[in-house]
């Protein structure tokens, strides 16, 4: 049992996630995502999905790279097995 480190839930189905090698306790994925999901540099939304990078900055998707002046982004997530 552990407590969730965003609303304070005591919760025996909490879980662990491990960001940067720092440990965060949470009750649902509502609470992880509010507290460790990346921004989207462009509206400001969490990153659920894979995102996309470009240098420093955090996309959602490939619309708000290209809003952002980085018009060259594609989804990094390959869905092709090698
Ligand atoms: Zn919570
Ligand atoms: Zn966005």
């Amino acid at each position: 049992m552990a407590t969730c480190e965003v609303c304070g839930n005591d919760y025996d189905k909490s879980f662990e996630v491990i960001q940067d090698g720092k440990s965060h306790v949470f009750d649902s994925f509502e609470c992880a995502i509010h507290a460790i999901a990346p921004v989207c540099d462009h509206r400001g939304c969490k990153i659920v999905g894979h995102g996309l990078e470009a240098g420093e900055q955090f996309f959602c998707c490939a619309h708000c790279a290209k809003h952002s002046g980085v018009p060259e982004l594609k989804d990094r997530a390959s869905h092709t097995r090698a």
